[in-house]
Formats: C-alpha cells, structure tokens, sequence
C-alpha cells in the first residue's frame, strides 16, 4: 500500500480524498493555486504546496508542476479527484512513467471511452444499446442534414470532446441545424481544443440514469447501483438521488449488467461511471463514461456503504476488491443536492465573495462534504460548487423530509446559494412523485422569458 499521495484537486473533493488517505494511515499531499493560498482544506493534509498562480492553466493544469510535486514530496501515487486532469489519459501516463501511480483507470480503457463517438463503438461491441446517432464523426454540415433526415428532427449535435454540457446543440429543423453545427464546433475547440462533433437523436424528455462501477486489477468489476440525475439545469446535475425512482427492477437489473460488460470489454479497473439515458417507456441507451469518480459518488456510498474513494486507492495499489457482487446492496434512499455560490434570482450568475455566516445543517441521515467555513472567501477563479448536501433515509417520503429541513436550516450569508431554487424543487409534486426528466427544470421551474 502507498504511505503518502498527493491530491491533485482542490475544494470539497480534494478534502474528500485526504481523509480517505488519513482512514487508510497514508499520508496525504495538498497541491494548490495562489487562489487557494490558506484554504482550510490545505490544513488538513500533512503537506501543502504551491503549483502556481490563479489560472487553472497555470497550476491545477499543468502537467509538469504536478508530477514535481509528487517528485519532491515523495508521493507515490496522484489522486487527480474529479475535473481537471482527472480524465486526461496523456497525464496518466506521465504519472505512471514517472514512477507514479495515477489512480484512476488504465491509459487503453482511458482512451477507448474517454471520447464519447469512440465509446459508444466500445459499447456497441459489448452489446449495449446507444442512442442512435452518426457512425463516428460527422465532418460537414452536409452529412449532418443527411443524418437528421434519416432519423428525423430533434437531433442533437455533440462534442466528442465533451464535458459539462458544452459543446452541444439540439436541432429541430434545417436552419437550426445550420447555426447549431457550426456553434457546437465552435465551442467545442474552444472549450476542448477538438472541434469533431457527432449527432444523436434527441431522445423526448428523458431521465438520466447512470451507473457506478468499481473494478480491480485482478479483472473483478462490481457494478454499485444506479443514481438518477434527471434534474439538470442547462445539462448539468442539480440533484441526485439513488435508487432511481420509478425504475422498474428489471431495467434496473439490465442497466447495472449492461454497464459492467462495458467495463470488461474495455478493460476497465478503479472507478467509473456509465451514463444512461432512459426513454418514457423504460428502454435505456448508453451516451458515455466518466472514467473518474464523480461529485455525486457519495449518494452511492450512502446506499451501498462502500468508501468509494477507499476502493479506488486500495485497487490502485494493486489489492483486490474488498468485496463481490453478491456483497453489494442498496439500502434506503439517499438524495444528493449541489449547493453553488450562484444567484438563482439573476440567473444563476456565480456570487464569489467572504462567507459571512455558515451554519450548516446536521442531525440523523445527514452527510455534507464541504470545503467551506465562515470567513472563507470563494473565489471567483473555479467551480461554484461550495457544498454537496446529503441525506439517506430509509424511504424516499423520509428522504424527502429530512432534506427539506436540511435545507430550511442552512444559513449562509456573505455570498448567495442555489438553497432558494433548491426548496423549490422539493416542494414540487411532480419531483415528489418521481416524475421528472432532465427538461424538468427548464419546462417547470424557470421562469419564462419575455
Ligand atoms: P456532458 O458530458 O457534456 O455532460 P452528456 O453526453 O453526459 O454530456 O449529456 C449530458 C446531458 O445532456 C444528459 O444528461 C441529457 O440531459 C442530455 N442529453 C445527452 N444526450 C441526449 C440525447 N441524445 N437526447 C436527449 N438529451 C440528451
């Protein structure tokens, strides 16, 4: 086993992954940006080193800086977290000549899935459904109008490169198709440096259902159940919740089983997710993996009790899963919801600024993974997520509850949150019944424009 590792990640998760170091006795390396200088999750690890400045490019990035600091620190192992370099199979690869284990998947498993036109031929081998679309990229604009008449409107033109819902247009006639093309593209290079774009039928109101994997390097891969992330504002998960609701057992079954024949096809080991859509009448089609762990891993760890992030250093240090397929259950129900320092009243514009006051909730069935305190100052640098709110309850009614007082009595004052939006949702009937899809959001709650 490792005795230190460096943790290449920031905020919430990267607090997350130094106490797991600290459970398992390994000493935990900080890396951080001089906008990050003083950051409260830096106290907690055994050591803490400046990469560079503010810009992400510059330090949380940047390659070189990273495999120094594990260098110099002694680390043995680099564990990138999730964003970033977690997905970026050249950095793994750097690590691992480096006499560094990345923890994470293989560099092969890295490339065959990290794209989302190439995993779906990985999927497609394995035998699992995908959503049909364009046999690889699409290269003109032409190609793409002879796509969508063959399968007819929507359709949705997508990054290969994607990520965090960029790069990505729906179409519903020929000029959209025009405009959408060639903004996709655009945004893409910009956003990935890779303008290669595919196109897939824009499946109607669908619900996002994904699946956690866990695997070993001894070839044994576990699949720990599903979450739905139907919620989503602008394709980006807001709430998230396991199991599923609604789900039928059986598809639940195929999907979980589907997901791992994904992994062994592609070789897979450490942590993943395989990401589902589900259609109204229950058939699920695979759209891509995140070959990483994921910010909503802990409503998976809440169901099943296994320490995800445990698993992935043990597996990367070469153990066997601590435990088999059969061993894997999923209790309860437990709800994740993202708090961001954005203001939902102004359309969600990011609020960074000193956290005034934060008086969090707490009590039975609740878990928060925060990196935030009172006086902490959120940078306008990052990602806006300043805490990851969870409950788990034996039902999802009891879920329901525990959540809505949960919410009802955090406080913060200083920046503003996504908590107002986030009661909201709670209350709303059709999300109590279990009736969402990932238009929900949009079609119900925004208010409308003009
Ligand atoms: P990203 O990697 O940018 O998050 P995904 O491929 O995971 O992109 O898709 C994100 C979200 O976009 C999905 O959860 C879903 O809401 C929507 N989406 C993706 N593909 C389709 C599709 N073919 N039809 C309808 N919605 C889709």
């Amino acid at each position: 086993m490792f005795s230190r590792i460096l943790v290449a990640n920031r905020g919430e998760i990267a607090l997350r992954v130094i106490r797991a170091c600290h459970d398992l006795g390994i000493e935990a390396v900080a890396v951080f940006s001089e906008a990050d200088r003083g950051a409260p999750w830096l106290d907690v690890a055994d050591r803490a080193i400046c990469i560079g400045p503010a810009l992400s490019a510059e330090s949380y990035l940047k390659i070189p800086r990273i495999i120094a600091a594990a260098e110099v620190t002694g680390s043995q192992a680099i564990h990138p977290g999730y964003g970033f370099l977690s997905e970026n199979s050249k950095f793994a690869e750097q690590c691992r000549a480096s006499g560094i284990e990345f923890i994470g998947p293989p560099v092969t498993a890295m490339d065959a899935l990290g794209n989302k036109d190439k995993s779906k031929t990985v999927a497609k081998a394995a035998k699992v459904p995908t959503v049909p679309g364009s046999d690889g990229l699409v290269e003109t604009e032409e190609q793409a109008r002879k796509f969508a008449h063959a399968v007819g409107y929507p359709v949705l033109i997508k990054a290969s490169a994607g990520g965090g819902g960029r790069g990505m247009r729906v179409a519903r006639d020929d000029d959209s198709l025009a405009s959408g093309y060639s903004q996709a593209r655009a945004e893409a290079e910009a956003a990935f440096k890779d303008s290669s774009v595919f196109l897939e039928k824009y499946l109607d109101r669908p619900r996002h259902v994904e699946v956690q994997l866990i695997g070993d390097q001894k070839g044994n891969v576990v699949h720990l159940f599903e979450r739905d992330c139907s919620l989503q504002r602008r394709h980006q998960k807001l709430v998230e919740e396991s199991p599923s609701p609604n789900l039928p057992d059986k598809v639940r079954r195929a999907m979980c089983d589907a997901a791992v024949r994904l992994a062994q096809k592609a070789g897979y080991y450490n942590a993943g997710t395989c990401e589902f859509l589900v259609d109204q009448q229950n058939n699920f089609y695979f759209i891509e993996v995140n070959a990483r762990v994921q910010v909503e891993h802990p409503v998976t760890e809440l169901v099943t009790g296994v320490d995800i992030i445990r698993e992935q250093i043990r597996v990367a240090a070469g153990e066997k899963l601590s435990f088999a397929q059969k061993d894997v259950q999923q209790t309860g129900c437990a709800i994740e919801v993202r708090i961001n320092a954005e203001d939902p009243a102004h359309d969600f514009r990011p609020s960074a600024g000193v956290v005034k006051v934060w008086r969090p909730p707490g009590g039975p069935g609740v878990r928060l993974d925060t990196h935030v305190c009172a006086g902490y100052r959120v940078p306008s640098n990052y990602d806006s997520m300043v805490a990851k709110l969870l409950v788990h309850r034996p039902t999802r009614a009891e879920a329901f509850a525990t959540m809505r007082r949960c919410l009802r009595e955090f406080r913060v004052e200083g920046i503003h949150t996504t908590i107002p939006i986030l009661q909201t949702i709670f209350d709303n009937e059709a999300f109590i019944a279990g009736k969402v899809d990932t238009t929900f959001i949009e079609r119900e709650l925004m208010p409308k424009k003009g």
